[in-house]
């Protein structure tokens, strides 16, 4: 990370210094926001922990809860979400406390004695190479509290106004805050209003603020009815500190999912069939008959539960909203969105692919930045016109995936030696859960072509770099200390654009290397959108931050040898950042071969401020560049 830019202060780095020129934190709920985020589960907290980066946005959080959340459901976190994390600041001290999912076990009927279970498979839990960071668990109100520290050390000090429930809310057809929200304090059962210029409804999956704009989640259950138990408990299983996907004969299936800590264990318990149209709740299911259950399943194994830490029982059910902002289909790009729902309050699915709260997570991530685009007046309104059309593409897919694992996973598993081929073959569900890995990490997004995704057409330069995927880290080597670090790290949840160039094989010295004249370009050219969309008086990377990689080794090189932009001078004692520039890692197995960049042409790799890769284009196409950015990026104050 870097600090003291703009002067020495004493104590924890991470704490923003407050800038003078802006309005002083402030508690308590104003009348007036320009954002309001309602409930602070895991997508109103990324969302508010990005807003918070920008003290000249109004954001609010409010919160029908009394405080923080204590003990949370969700726990799979995604090695997407950790990558996410890592721009928050806080993926280290999360990977230290988390459970890492290494392997996968799975068990099924022992062909010898159907009765008993018998070990199957066992796989490496995430591919190599799909990400630099392990899938893991950890309870999602840890995750949160790591969120709610962001915005604590933020520029805006930013925390949940808690005991608030927002009960409607209402749109005017202009205005400057055209959202009237209302809310009722839980404790005291006082009413009050909040005019705000945007709401977003994290609100979960009874989402008041989707009711309030005319949204429905729409879809079906599966009439299964599931029991979920977190338990401390001594057993003989030998894999209990693994996941463990478990196919009973008679009893049902179960997923076994280890905790932090090294002790707690998570169990996904299948229980009834339940009548169409039954809820779960008509059956009166005991934490005893979920307890039964698990032991039933695991025969021969005992499992003796010492005590339950939370438990609950819940029906399979995959829904989803048809539009995620409150503008009907019929009137998409007449009328600007105001109102958004994002996580549970658009998408419902089963927890056992562990993918709610960090899709949750994904949609807030996708919407922060492009609020803050366009609150600061660096893009029209249109632009947040593509969070619904990007997220509810995604969410489709996702409620399409989790139909096909939740039927697999409550089928029973055949029994072709007896003749019986009836129900899920494990050896198929061992291979559908490999094949679906990429899905499940959390990187098998890809935003098809429009606004903020570029053509394919020069994919050819950067292939490890998929247009509409999220940027895919590399090791490279600083050129300015010699640290070795991952490229992907240094984008931090600040909302600037990322310019990852990599070099053609020109050295960067040379006038005819098209890094150099990129560079050239960007820092003088009347159409450089460096020069047309950064403020004046801000930093040259404030808006957009260029990265480059080149082709020689970091001691052939020294910083006073690149272009300007490369060693930027910065704040207000104009000091030199040194961290622009990176050099292969000296292996043969380089950035450059790892993502098949084209040596001899080199790349700009156009990265979002939520890491998902815009645009791959050469390093001459600086036309194209300027195009790009153009239709979605005013100048200051035009
Ligand atoms: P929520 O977490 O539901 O947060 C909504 C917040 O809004 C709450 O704090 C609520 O109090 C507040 N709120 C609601 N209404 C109002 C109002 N009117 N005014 C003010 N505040 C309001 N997902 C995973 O990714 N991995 C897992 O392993 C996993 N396991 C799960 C296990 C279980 C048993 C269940 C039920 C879910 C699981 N999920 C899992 C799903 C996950 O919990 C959700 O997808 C995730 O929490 C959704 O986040 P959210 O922020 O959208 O909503």
């Amino acid at each position: 990370m870097q600090s003291y830019l703009n002067g020495f202060y004493p104590g924890d780095p991470e704490i923003a210094p407050l800038d003078p020129s802006l309005p002083a934190p402030s508690s308590g709920l104003p009348d007036e926001v320009d954002v309001l985020i309602v409930g602070s589960g895991p997508a109103g907290l990324v969302l508010a922990a990005q807003l918070a980066a920008f003290p000249g946005i109004r954001t609010r959080i409010v919160e029908r809860r009394a405080g923080p959340l204590q003990m949370g459901q969700a726990d799979g976190i995604a090695c997407r979400s950790v990558e996410m994390f890592d721009a928050f600041g806080f993926s280290e001290r999360l990977l230290r406390e988390a459970c890492w999912v290494n392997e996968t076990v799975f068990w099924k009927p022992d062909s010898a004695d159907r009765s008993r279970i018998a070990r199957s498979g066992r796989i490496q839990d995430v591919e190599d190479g799909l990400s630099e960071f392990p899938h893991v668990i950890l309870n999602q109100a840890r995750v949160q509290d790591f969120l709610l520290e962001v915005m604590r050390k933020s520029p805006t000090r930013l925390e949940p106004d808690y005991g608030l429930e927002v009960t409607s809310l209402e749109i005017a057809a202009g205005g400057a805050y055209p959202v009237t929200v209302s809310l009722r304090d839980v404790e005291a059962g006082t009413a009050r209003t909040v005019a705000a210029r945007y709401v977003i409804g994290c609100d979960g999956a009874r989402s008041t603020v989707r009711a309030s704009i005319g949204r429905a989640l729409a879809g079906d259950s599966a009439n299964q009815a599931w029991g979920v138990m977190d338990v401390l408990a001594v057993t003989d299983y030998p894999d209990i500190r693994f996941k463990s996907l478990i196919q009973s004969a008679d009893s049902g299936n179960m997923l076994i999912i280890p905790r932090e800590g090294g002790h707690l264990v998570r169990l996904y318990i299948e229980m009834d069939e339940l009548d169409p149209g039954e809820r779960v709740a008509s059956r009166t299911i005991t934490s005893d008959d979920v307890i039964a259950t698990a032991k039933r399943i695991m025969h021969p194994y005992a499992f003796d539960v010492r005590d339950i830490v939370w438990w609950s029982v819940y029906e399979i059910g995959q829904r989803l909203t048809d539009g995620f902002d409150d503008v009907p289909a019929e009137l998409a790009g007449e009328r600007m969105p105001r109102v958004f729902v994002a996580g549970d309050a658009c998408h419902t699915h089963s927890p056992k692919a562990g993918q709610g709260m960090n899709v949750s997570m994904q949609d807030a991530f996708n919407l922060g930045w492009k609020l803050a685009a366009v609150l600061e007046g660096r893009s029209p309104q249109s632009l947040l016109q593509t969070y619904s059309e990007e997220r509810h593409a995604v969410a489709q897919r996702l409620i399409d995936f989790d139909r096909e694992w939740a039927a697999m996973i409550s089928a029973r598993p055949t029994d072709p030696e007896n003749g019986d081929g009836a129900g899920v073959d494990p050896a198929a569900l061992q291979r559908h859960f490999e094949q679906q890995g990429r899905f499940t990490a959390g990187v098998a997004t890809r935003y098809a072509p429009a606004l903020l995704t570029g053509s394919r057409d020069w994919q050819d330069l950067a292939p490890g770099f998929p247009v509409g995927e999220r940027f895919h880290s590399v090791p490279v080597v600083r050129i300015g200390d010699a640290k070795p670090m991952h490229l992907g790290h240094v984008a931090e949840a600040d909302g600037r654009w990322r310019l990852y160039a990599f070099a053609d094989g020109v050295d960067p010295r040379d006038p005819a290397s098209r890094l150099s004249a990129l560079c050239a370009f960007l820092a003088r050219s009347e159409q450089s959108p460096v020069r047309r969309f950064t403020p004046t008086g801000a930093d040259v990377d404030a808006v957009f931050d260029l990265r480059a990689v080149l082709q020689v080794d970091h001691t052939r090189i020294d910083p006073s040898g690149l272009p300007s932009l490369l060693v930027p001078r910065k704040g207000r004692f104009g000091l030199i950042d040194y961290e622009k520039a990176f050099a292969p890692n000296g292996r043969a197995e380089d950035a450059f071969a790892i993502r098949g960049v084209d040596r001899e042409n080199g790349c700009l790799v156009v990265v979002r401020p939520d890491q998902y890769v815009a645009h791959v284009l050469p390093l001459d196409a600086h036309a194209e560049l300027a195009e790009f950015f153009a239709r979605f990026m005013v100048s200051p104050g035009g």
